[in-house]
This record gives C-alpha cells, sequence and structure tokens, in this order.
C-alpha cells in the first residue's frame, strides 16, 4: 500500500534505532515534545518508545483537539442543544467528553437533546437543508487542519440563502499555542524541553513556514514529521541531530505532504470567513491570546455565538483530573490517581481518555501492562 506499507517497515525501523543508539550522547538528556496527538498515538501503537535510547524523553503536547476543549465551551453546546432546542451536529468524539453536572452531549441526548453525530461539517449542512423548520448548529472544533472545511460550509450557507444554520466556533490555532508553552514558565529558558516534533496535518495547510520564527526566537528544533512509526523514528533522529549540532531550525520530514507554504486555497477561505480571537480558554493551557478563530462580521448570520448570544464561563476540571498537567507536557498519564480505575476509556472522567490522539487513552490502550512487571521488580 503505497505511503503505508513502507513507512511502517520493521527493519528500516531497527535502522533507525540503531542509528539513533549511535548519536545520542551518553550522559545528555533530549526532552522532546510531540505536539500532536496523532504522534502521541503513533508513539503508543507501534511501541516506539521501546526503540529510542537512553536520554531520548518524549513528552505528549496539546496537540488533541478534542482534549483541550475547555468543559465551559461543552456546556454551552448541550446548552444550545437542551434550552435553545437546536440540532446540534458534533463530531463523535466530543460527544462523550465530560461536561459540568455530569453531563455529556451523548448524555444530553439521552435525555432528550437533539444532538446529532456527523462525520463532516458537510453533513451538518445536509441536515439543516433536510429540516428548514429547525435550527441547526455545527460544533466546529478542531486545529488548522478541519478549520478549512468549515469555511467552506459556512460559504456554502451563505450561498444557499439557509438561514437555519450556523457554526459554534471553537477553532484554534497551533503556533500560538506551541508559544505559549514556552511562555508559561515566565522564562522561556526554564522550559525543560529540547526540540518539538512539529504537526503533520496542520502542516499541510498551514505548511512550516509559521514554525520557523519559534524555532529561531525559543532556539528550539521543529522537524514536521509524518504520522506513520518511521515518520516519528527518522523526526526523532532529525531533532537529536540538530540537538547535538547546536541548530534550531525547522526541518520538514513530512515532505510528502507538507510545503513550506501551504495550501494557499485553503488559507485563503479561512482568512474570508475567520478572524482572530484576542483570547480563548483553552483546558491545560488556560487563556492563550491570539490562538483561535471566530466568525468574521461578514458571515455574522452564520455565527451561533452571535445569533443566540452565548456567554463563556469558565469551569475548573474535575479536581482528581490531571489532563490540564497532561497537556502541559509536566505529567504522564500514569501520574493521575484515577487513570486505568475509576478514567477508562469506557468511563471518562477527564478529556484526555476520550479521543484515541489524547495521551491517556493512546497509554490505556497501547502502555498501560508495560509498567506493571517494573513495578514488581521495584517491590521485589
Ligand atoms: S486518567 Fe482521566 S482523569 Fe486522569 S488525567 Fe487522564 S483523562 Fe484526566
Amino acid at each position: 500500500m503505497k505511503y503505508i506499507d513502507e513507512f511502517r517497515d520493521g527493519d528500516i525501523a531497527r535502522k533507525l534505532a540503531a542509528t539513533l543508539a549511535t548519536e545520542v550522547q551518553p550522559g545528555r538528556s533530549y526532552r522532546l515534545m510531540e505536539f500532536c496527538g496523532g504522534h502521541t498515538h503513533a508513539i503508543s501503537r507501534y511501541g516506539l518508545l521501546d526503540l529510542l535510547p537512553p536520554g531520548v524523553q518524549m513528552i505528549h503536547g496539546p496537540g488533541c483537539p478534542v482534549c483541550v476543549l475547555p468543559i465551559g465551551r461543552i456546556d454551552s453546546a448541550i446548552e444550545l442543544a437542551r434550552d435553545k432546542g437546536v440540532i446540534l451536529c458534533t463530531y463523535a468524539d466530543t460527544l462523550r467528553v465530560p461536561a459540568s453536572g455530569g453531563l455529556s452531549l451523548m448524555r444530553a441526548k439521552a435525555q432528550g437533546a437533539d444532538v446529532r453525530m456527523v462525520y463532516s461539517c458537510d453533513d451538518a449542512l445536509r441536515i439543516a437543508r433536510e429540516h428548514p423548520d429547525r435550527e441547526v448548529v455545527f460544533f466546529g472544533i478542531g486545529f488548522e487542519t478541519t478549520t478549512p472545511m468549515t469555511a467552506v460550509v459556512i460559504q456554502q450557507a451563505a450561498a444557499l440563502g439557509l438561514t437555519n444554520f450556523s457554526v459554534f466556533c471553537n477553532h484554534v490555532l497551533t503556533p500560538a499555542a506551541m508559544v505559549h508553552i514556552m511562555e508559561s514558565e515566565g522564562d522561556p529558558s526554564r522550559v525543560a524541553l529540547d526540540g518539538f516534533v512539529g504537526p503533520a496535518h496542520v502542516s499541510t495547510v498551514i505548511g512550516y513556514g509559521p514554525y520557523e520564527g519559534f524555532a529561531q526566537h525559543y532556539r528550539k528544533p521543529v522537524v514536521i514529521a509524518g504520522f506513520e512509526p518511521l515518520d516519528v523514528l527518522q523526526s526523532i533522529l532529525m531533532l537529536v541531530r540538530q540537538i547535538n549540532e547546536g541548530r534550531a531550525i525547522v526541518e520538514n520530514e513530512f515532505t510528502r505532504a507538507v510545503t513550506r507554504e501551504g495550501n494557499r486555497k485553503a488559507q485563503a477561505r479561512v482568512a474570508e470567513v475567520f478572524e482572530l480571537r484576542e483570547c480563548f480558554d483553552w483546558r491545560g493551557l488556560g487563556e492563550v491570546p491570539d490562538s483561535a478563530l471566530r466568525i468574521r462580521a461578514e458571515y455574522a448570520t452564520y455565527d451561533a455565538e452571535r445569533r443566540y448570544g452565548m456567554a463563556y464561563r469558565q469551569v475548573p476540571d474535575p479536581k482528581a483530573c490531571e489532563c490540564a498537567a497532561i497537556l502541559r507536557g509536566h505529567k504522564h498519564p500514569r501520574d493521575c490517581k484515577v487513570f486505568g480505575t475509576v478514567c477508562t476509556p469506557d468511563h471518562p472522567i477527564g478529556a484526555c481518555m476520550v479521543s484515541s490522539e489524547g495521551a491517556c487513552a493512546a497509554h490505556y490502550t497501547y502502555g498501560r501492562f508495560k509498567e506493571i512487571p517494573l513495578r514488581a521488580e521495584v517491590s521485589a
């Protein structure tokens, strides 16, 4: 299968691991953040941590779109469906994210709210056309990867003259979140990260150019990597080489899909429909300036926040939940006391256990048993 099998070749993976082992400098630590949940998933699924030499440590980042959505935004979506009587269309993962009062969109649906799972925003538009007597709201979430589709669907709604369709826009921006990770400790030089495995799908849209200023300013190398196991291993090797040589630039491992400029047509659509929000509340990161989009005044009719006068309320995560620390790269899923006991993919307490891209869900599915023998050895 072209572009898949050749990036899962075990022999090449072993060779890459051997090269990595020779190039990692003894006694030196390489703390690398995989920003994207897709990379977290690939690392867990293919057991890549077992191939990394001591000294190379992978830190989960906040790049799972479902995980970074704060409780207050899910609460608002529930209110739309339950109190305003709209048909709320949402992607599947969002349905199960815990909200306030023991609710989730799925539980609200069970209680009678008209919440519908869709595969694309196009489905939401179709539902609006099929139900001209009902208000239909699309719960738009995601990074730069999904934003162009939402822009297109808003423009399609405008072209069709639909008056019963709007979007609850929660689209967020990657470079701003990376900057926030560096700035949130006060002094960027105190952030214990040596490099970033850069997002794949996001970069197909925005290109790798937007990370260049980041790498230069913070002296942190960034390697844009695909989601297959060899992509990730190769990008780790490229980061180790940069760190060894004292370089901090953006390199592109994912050359088969990413260019410096990205997808200009998609960027133009996004710019036509959206503008920057001054601030957006991220789960785990808190208020991040210039890190999200809102719908431009020209398309105000299609902006659910304006149409329904929605006001955002900040809601803290449950006390036991360590999602915030995990999304900031401070903790590992195993550090959460409820991981794998009270909190499981079937019964998530926090957002990181919901989507397969979430760090807790990835670790639960592929890695949770690995630590049991280690604990046994320690206690022996
Ligand atoms: S195990 Fe559950 S509660 Fe704990 S950090 Fe992960 S998602 Fe949050």
